[in-house]
């Protein structure tokens, strides 16, 4: 249980929602920022401006998945009002106070450092970004069917990258039956795909590779669908690229050549709010947990 933590929600989507419902259930005591347009209430949370807040009560402050922008602007999806989070916030904090984020930028390292308060960002955990590529494939699997007039059965489907994302976007489309080739770099990758009955091949090699294929998924998040990529493709190639923004994919030159490349962030908020929200809403209950013991253990 949560009792006596006080806990500032600011801003965020749907997948918030289940976060508030879930802390509000372990007796969180909540101070809710950037709902004002949400007509539900939840007992055990109050609806406050940034300025009413008391942030020298507040023993975490959780961010959305987007965290801050480069200003210091949160995302609040409930709310028509600006949030803005600053370094004055978190210096009124207590020393313990942490924050906790799905991602971060410049701006938000820089505020944190500068208050010295511990930064947790959410999606660098294993753990998230494994339970995340759940609804994430099935929003993958949406996309393909969306943007191709045959089937995911039978088609030749390269996913680029064996990582937390990778592995299940392989996985699940070959179990669907399409015939799949990862492309990655280590030897053990190599192993490891050839262990689940795929193709590998090594990601010098693949210009060559994508000659055949229907789809490429991509997971990597730096240039690597380059130009000489593309043009090696056939013209019915759908790119369906996963790694955050920019993407990995040279979508001018896609574009130029008639072949359809799709950059899919934020699927699982996108296809599964509930479950992008209870994943975090666990994975939080458990960190906010693991504070409040610490935080007891040295009061004694
Ligand atoms: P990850 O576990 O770190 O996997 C990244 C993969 O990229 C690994 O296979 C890694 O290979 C490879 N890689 C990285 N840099 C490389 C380089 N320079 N050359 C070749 N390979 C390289 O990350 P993840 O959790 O799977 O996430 C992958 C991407 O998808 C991220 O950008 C993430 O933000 C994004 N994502 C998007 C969605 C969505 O809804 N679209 C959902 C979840 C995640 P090595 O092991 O060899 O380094």
């Amino acid at each position: 249980m949560l009792t006596g933590m006080q806990i500032a929600i600011i801003g965020g989507d749907a997948r918030q929602l289940e976060v508030i419902k879930k802390l509000t259930e372990q007796d969180a005591k909540l101070s809710l920022a950037g709902f004002g347009q949400l007509d539900h209430a939840f007992s055990g949370a109050v609806k406050e401006k940034m300025d009413e807040i008391d942030f020298s009560e507040i023993d975490s402050i959780i961010l959305p998945v987007s965290g801050t922008n480069t200003e210091g602007k949160v995302e609040a999806i409930f709310s028509n009002e600006d949030i803005m989070l600053t370094h004055d916030h978190l210096a009124a904090t207590p020393a313990h106070c942490t924050v906790y984020s799905g991602i971060s930028n410049a701006y938000l390292n820089e505020i944190t450092k500068h208050s010295n308060r511990r930064l947790v960002k959410l999606f660098e955990r294993d753990d998230v970004a494994i339970y995340n590529s759940i609804p994430t494939v099935e929003g993958t699997i949406m996309m393909a069917i969306q943007h191709t007039d045959f089937t995911i059965h039978g088609s030749k489907v390269m996913v680029l990258g064996l990582g937390r994302t990778g592995m299940s976007v392989a996985r699940t489309f070959r179990a669907l039956g399409a015939d799949v080739r990862v492309g990655v770099r280590k030897t053990e990758h190599i192993a490891r795909i050839t262990e689940m009955g795929m193709k590998p091949f090594h990601l010098d090699e693949l210009v060559g590779k994508v000659k055949d294929i229907d789809i490429c998924i991509n997971t990597i998040p730096v240039a690597i669908v380059t130009a000489k990529v593309i043009a090696s493709m056939p013209a019915h190639t759908l790119i369906l690229d996963l790694a955050s923004k920019p993407g990995g994919t040279d979508f001018r030159y896609a574009e130029k050549r008639g072949i359809k490349a799709l950059l899919a962030p934020g699927l699982p908020g996108i296809v599964a709010p509930k479950t992008a929200g209870q994943i975090m809403a666990g994975v939080l209950t458990q960190l906010l947990q693991e504070d409040l013991e610490k935080r007891k253990g040295k009061a004694k």
